[in-house]
Order: structure tokens, then C-alpha cells, then sequence
């Protein structure tokens, strides 16, 4: 499974325990994150990550375009709730597509603990059975 890391600054400490816990099941899928919590996530847990730009720099928006593209098939995006973002506009353009194209999107580290276990257990084998109905590219 292809899965989207994001976590705004306050919420990295969270983002990066949840990752060393979880790297068992981690490594076992395709991982991408915006730029900064790419880094710090790699830093402690040493697990491979395509990075793109930073979340205020158009990294949102480089998940979202692969969201539209059917080629992401879980987002953890660990948001603060309590601090104004310069690029709001793309925060909420991320969480539309996923609710555009039915992809799972975790806010906060007690949901992505559910759903990290869920895919572990396979329930999201469900996105295979769509990629292999897409038409070959
Ligand atoms: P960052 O971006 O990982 O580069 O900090 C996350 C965000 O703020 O959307």
C-alpha cells in the first residue's frame, strides 16, 4: 500500500513516535511525506520515504495530485487544530480529495493507530482489487 505521511510542526513529535512504533508495519508499504516530516521521520526510524516539497511549500498539494491519480491508498495527516496554517487552503484541498476519491485520512494519531493495525490486518486489500480494475498506464 502507498501511504502519505503529513504532520504540521506541533504535531511531529507524535507523528514520529507513532512511526518508530509502527515501523514493523511501516516498512512493509510504499511511503510518502511532505518534506519535513519525511526528514524527521527517516532521522529516527531510518525507513526509506519519497519525500516531496514541504506541506507550506506544495507538498499538500503533490500528495493530492497523486490522490487524483489513484495512486495513493492511505493518508496520515496529524494536524494542529490550534494554530493557523499559511497554507490552509491546501490543507483542505488534501482532505477533499480524499474524501473525493474514498481514501482513508487520519487526523490524528488515535485514529492512525486504528487504521494502521486495520491495514495490517488487511483490511485495505480492497485498493488492490481497484488498482487491477484501472486500465494499465
Ligand atoms: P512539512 O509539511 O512536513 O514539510 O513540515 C507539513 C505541513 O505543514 O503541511
Amino acid at each position: 500500500m502507498r501511504i502519505a505521511l503529513i504532520a504540521h510542526d506541533k504535531k511531529k513529535n507524535d507523528m514520529i513516535n507513532f512511526a518508530v512504533a509502527y515501523a514493523p508495519i511501516l516498512k512493509e508499504h510504499t511511503l510518502f511525506a511532505t518534506g519535513t516530516t519525511g526528514y524527521k521521520i527517516h532521522e529516527a526510524t531510518n525507513l526509506m520515504i519519497k519525500r516531496f516539497q514541504s506541506g507550506p511549500l506544495g507538498g499538500d498539494q503533490q500528495i493530492g495530485a497523486l490522490i487524483a491519480e489513484n495512486e495513493m491508498d492511505l493518508v496520515l495527516f496529524f494536524r494542529d487544530p490550534l494554530t493557523a496554517q499559511p497554507h490552509e487552503p491546501d490543507v483542505s484541498a488534501l482532505m477533499r480529495l480524499c474524501d473525493v476519491y474514498q481514501i482513508p485520512l487520519a487526523t490524528n494519531v488515535a485514529s492512525a493507530e486504528l487504521f494502521i493495525r486495520s491495514l495490517d490486518r488487511g483490511d485495505l486489500d480492497w485498493r488492490k482489487i481497484i488498482d487491477e480494475r484501472e486500465p494499465q498506464k
